[in-house]
């Protein structure tokens, strides 16, 4: 790469991680190229909480605005036993006195749809999953399921939780002996996650949809299997299950339900 040129950016994975990326390259003239090994991205339906720690790079990418017109804001954490009596309420407000923003809770799709907006849609090539990345002297090459050979000066794994690009990467540094001693182990599976979503619930039957803002509460079951939370009118049920033989760790294993509903997430 000459000094003066701008590297090109070969980003694998067109979800919410890859998008967000191509919007920051768009913004900053930054050439790249998204690649999607689906024909097209149909994000789950389900909620999202957007925080503090992002909500200024939305400013940056001229999409804040667009962020409030979709998002509730979030004002509470409330945990519950499970006789329904409240543990002490978080406040999560108290995060705008230290950083100036809320916490929100969106719509998934909706974010998407905001996010893609951002991404020309040449520079997307969907349909091709990327199965080789070789790194060569100054050039990085990758290759998708098309028998396409695209040359890059920089890769970027948004493939997901159990990239692809992670694994060949931890491989090279494995063999150069780099790879740290907590990475050796594949990543635990612990929870598996049940997503669904109601049909838009009635407000004079759920009142709380009604509220200006959104809270986010849980029920911790004692010595019980499973949880239920709720974003607002999301249920979430998280089940511990037993004898689940891919963990590593001790981690605790567990199902979650989450149930969504998007009436009051615009
Ligand atoms: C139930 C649940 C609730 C959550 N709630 C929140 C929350 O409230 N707030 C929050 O910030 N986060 C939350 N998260 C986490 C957040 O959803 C994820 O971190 C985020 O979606 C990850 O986005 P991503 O773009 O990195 O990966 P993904 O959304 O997994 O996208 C990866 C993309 O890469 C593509 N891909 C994979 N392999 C290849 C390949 N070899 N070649 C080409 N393409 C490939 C896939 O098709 C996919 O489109 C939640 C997660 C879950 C499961």
């Amino acid at each position: 790469m000459n000094k003066t040129d701008k590297p090109r950016v070969l980003i694998v994975g067109a979800g919410l991680a890859g998008l967000f990326l191509g919007g920051l390259l768009e913004r900053s003239d930054v050439p790249y190229t998204i690649f999607e090994r689906a024909a097209s991205v149909k994000p789950v339906g389900s909620g999202m909480i957007v925080g503090p720690a992002l909500i200024p790079t939305f400013q940056q990418l001229g999409i804040y605005d667009d962020l409030l017109a979709i998002g509730l804001r979030m004002d509470h954490c409330v945990y519950y036993k499970e006789s329904m009596e409240p543990y002490k309420p978080t406040d999560v407000n108290l995060v705008h006195e230290f950083t100036g923003y809320y916490n929100y809770v969106v719509s998934r799709p909706k974010l998407y749809e905001i996010l893609l907006k951002l991404v020309p849609a040449h520079k997307i090539q969907y349909g091709k999953r990327v199965l080789k990345i070789v790194e060569g002297e100054d050039k990085i090459m990758v290759y998708t399921s098309d028998n396409g050979v695209n040359e890059g000066d920089i890769v970027v794994g948004a493939d997901g939780a159990y990239s692809a690009v992670r694994q060949r990467l931890y491989e090279q540094l494995k063999v150069k002996g780099e790879l740290p001693e907590s990475d050796h182990e594949d990543l635990p599976f612990s929870t598996t996650c049940l997503v669904g979503q109601t049909e838009s619930l009635d407000p004079e039957e759920f009142p709380i949809v009604k509220e200006q803002y959104c809270q986010f509460l849980a029920m911790l079951g004692k010595d019980k299997p499973f949880t239920v939370s709720k974003k607002q009118a999301t249920v979430r049920l998280r089940k511990i299950i037993e004898n689940q033989k891919a963990l590593t760790h001790n981690a605790t294993p567990s199902v979650s339900l989450l149930v969504d509903s998007n009436v009051y997430l615009k």
